[in-house]
C-alpha cells in the first residue's frame, strides 16, 4: 500500500495544506481555529428572503482567524479511508476506485465523526468528500417521518440534483435514502416523502425553508451537516437562514464545510458552528491551473458574431457566457440559426427546462450550452473542452467560477475570453486579478490562429431545430414537461471511467 504524504511544502501536484485564511484577514500570526473560540449565537434572523447579513457581520471584526490547513496523507484506495466495505464495493462498480485529493484529505476524519473544513475547488470531488461519511454513518439507520438524519445545504437547484445524483447510486446499496428538496418541484410530492421519513435531505435554503415553516421538516435529528459552497451561498445571501438551520440542529452535531474561500461571513459561520474542526485545502485551482490554458482574444465589434459562431461550433463540448438572460436565449437562437446545435441556461427557464438543457448537454445531444452567471454555479459536468467569455464576466470570481466549468475531474481545457478593442483594459484587470496568465490576441473570424487556440470551425449555415423539449420560454409553472423515452441522465463524460449513470428518482421526490 504506497501512501505519499502531502506536506505544506509538497509541491509534486500542489495538493499541499496550506492557511485557509479568512477574507478579512489582517494579522500576519495564526491561530488554528479552536472550540474556545466559539462565540454566541447572534440573533435568529427571519428565515424568508435570504437577505441581509448574518448576525456575524454586525459584530465587531475580531483579529481575523486563519484556519490552518494541516497536511494528509493521499490514499491509493478508498479502503484506506475507513469506509464500509459495502460503500468501497458500490464505488469500484461505479469504476471510482482512487480517491481523488479532497477526498484523501477528509473523508477519513469525517468518518470518525470530526468536523472538517475544507478548501477545494468545484469539480475536484467534493460531493463523494461529504458524501461518503454521510452515508457510512447513516447506513441502514431507522428513519422517522419529518425528521431527516442528515442534511446538505446547497446554494442552486442544479447542485441539489447533482449531489442527490451522485450519491444516490451509493446510497442504495447502504439503505439510504435521499431527498431533494429545491424550488421549482412539486412541494407535496417532498412533502409526502419527508412524512414517510428520509435519512438525508439535500436542500437549497429556499425551499427548505418552506418546508421547515410548515412543519414538514424538523431538524432536531439531524446529526451531520453539510454546507457545500458556503461561499456562493454567502454570495446569494442565504448565510442568515443558513445559520438559522444550524441553530435548529442539534448543536454538538458532526458539521462538514466546504468553501472556496472564507470571506463574507463564512468565518464567523466557522467560528460559531463548527468543532474543532480539521482543516483541509486543496490548492486553488491547482489541477485547473495545470491543465487549462487562458486566452484573451481582441475581435472588432463587426465579427464578433462570427468570432463566437465559429468557436461555438468547434468539436466537443463547450460553455458561453454571457451576462444577460435574453442575450442567452438570443445566442443561442442565432447559433442554431448558423447551424450550431445550441441551448440556452438562465434563472428564467423552468425547472423542468433547465434539468432538461443539462441532460441534452450532458449526454452529447447538445454539444453548445449559453448559459448566465447564475446559472453557471450548477453546471458540474465533465469534458467540457471550452469556456468562452462572449461578453466578459462582471469580476475575477465570476472568471474563475464560469472558467472552472473545462478541466474538470482531472481534465483539461481552454478558456476564452473576447474582448472588444475598447474592453482590453476591463478584461486586463480581470485576468490580473483572476491571477491567471493569458495571451491577449488580436483576431478575426478568418484567422488560422483561431482555429488553433479553439479549434473554430465554420458553421454550415443550415439553421438546426433545438431537440424536443421544453422551448427557450420564461418561468411558466406546470410548462416545460419532458418527453418520455430516453434515459436523459446517461452521461458522456462517465463513460470513460467506467461509471454508470444514477437515474437519482429524485424526479419523483
Ligand atoms: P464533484 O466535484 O463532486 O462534482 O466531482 C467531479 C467529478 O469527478 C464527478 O463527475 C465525479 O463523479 C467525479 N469523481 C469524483 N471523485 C472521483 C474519483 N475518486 N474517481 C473518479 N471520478 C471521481
Amino acid at each position: 500500500m504506497s501512501r505519499q504524504f502531502r506536506t505544506s511544502t509538497s509541491s509534486t501536484r500542489n495538493y499541499a495544506a496550506g492557511s485557509f485564511t479568512a477574507g478579512r484577514s489582517s494579522r500576519g500570526g495564526s491561530s488554528n481555529f479552536s472550540t474556545s473560540q466559539r462565540g454566541g449565537q447572534g440573533r435568529r434572523p427571519t428565515r424568508s428572503s435570504g437577505s441581509g447579513r448574518s448576525s456575524g457581520s454586525n459584530a465587531p471584526n475580531p483579529a481575523a482567524t486563519i484556519f490552518k490547513a494541516t497536511p494528509f496523507v493521499e490514499a491509493e484506495t478508498f479502503g484506506e479511508l475507513d469506509l464500509p466495505a459495502a460503500i468501497v464495493e458500490r464505488l469500484a462498480y461505479e469504476g471510482i476506485i482512487k480517491p481523488f485529493p479532497i477526498q484523501s484529505a477528509t473523508v477519513a476524519d469525517a468518518v470518525a465523526g470530526r468536523d472538517v473544513l475544507g478548501r477545494a475547488e468545484t469539480g475536484s470531488g467534493k460531493t463523494l468528500a461529504f458524501g461518503l461519511p454521510m452515508l457510512a454513518r447513516l447506513a441502514r439507520r431507522p428513519v422517522t417521518p419529518y425528521r431527516p438524519l442528515g442534511l446538505v445545504l446547497v446554494p442552486t437547484r442544479e447542485l441539489a440534483m447533482q449531489v442527490v445524483d451522485a450519491l444516490t447510486p451509493i446510497a442504495r446499496g447502504v439503505g439510504v435514502e435521499l431527498l431533494l428538496v429545491a424550488g421549482g418541484l412539486p412541494i407535496g410530492k417532498q412533502m409526502n416523502h419527508l412524512q414517510r421519513g428520509v435519512h438525508i435531505v439535500v436542500a437549497t435554503p429556499g425551499r427548505l425553508t418552506d418546508l421547515v415553516d410548515r412543519g414538514a421538516a424538523r431538524l432536531d435529528k439531524v446529526e451531520i451537516v453539510v454546507l457545500d459552497e458556503a461561499d456562493r451561498m454567502a454570495d446569494m445571501g442565504f448565510l442568515p437562514v443558513v445559520t438559522a438551520f444550524l441553530e435548529d440542529c442539534p448543536r454538538d452535531g458532526q458539521r462538514l464545510l466546504f468553501s472556496a474561500t472564507l470571506d463574507k461571513d463564512v468565518d464567523v459561520l466557522v467560528r460559531q458552528h463548527m468543532h474543532n474542526p480539521v482543516v483541509r485545502s486543496i490548492s486553488p485551482t491547482t489541477a485547473s491551473v495545470a491543465t487549462m490554458s487562458h486566452h484573451v482574444l481582441v475581435v472588432s465589434a463587426d465579427e464578433k458574431a462570427d468570432v463566437t459562431a465559429h468557436v461555438a461550433n468547434r468539436e466537443g463540448r463547450s460553455i458561453l457566457f454571457v451576462r444577460t438572460k435574453h442575450g442567452a436565449d438570443r445566442m443561442a437562437k442565432a447559433l442554431r440559426t448558423r447551424g450550431v446545435l445550441a441551448a440556452s441556461l438562465h434563472g428564467d427557464k423552468t425547472q423542468s427546462a433547465r434539468t432538461k438543457v443539462l441532460d441534452q448537454f450532458r449526454d452529447g445531444t447538445v454539444p453548445v450550452l449559453v448559459a448566465t452567471d447564475v446559472a453557471a454555479r450548477g453546471i458540474h459536468v465533465d469534458d467540457v473542452g471550452l469556456v468562452l467569455h462572449v461578453d466578459p464576466p462582471a469580476s475575477s470570481k465570476d472568471y474563475l467560477h464560469r472558467s472552472g466549468r473545462t478541466a474538470r475531474a482531472g481534465g483539461s481545457g481552454t478558456v476564452v475570453m473576447l474582448a472588444l478593442p475598447q474592453q482590453r483594459r476591463e478584461v486586463d484587470d480581470i485576468i490580473r486579478d483572476a491571477g491567471v496568465r493569458a495571451e491577449q490576441t488580436v483576431i478575426s473570424a478568418k484567422t488560422d490562429v483561431l482555429s488553433g487556440i479553439t479549434g473554430a470551425r465554420v458553421p454550415s449555415g443550415i439553421p438546426v431545430n433545438e431537440p424536443s423539449g421544453p422551448r427557450e420560454s420564461s418561468r411558466r409553472p406546470g410548462r416545460g414537461r419532458s418527453p418520455g423515452g430516453r434515459n436523459p441522465r446517461t452521461p458522456v463524460g462517465g463513460a470513460g471511467r467506467g461509471r454508470r449513470t444514477s437515474g437519482s428518482g429524485y424526479r419523483s421526490a
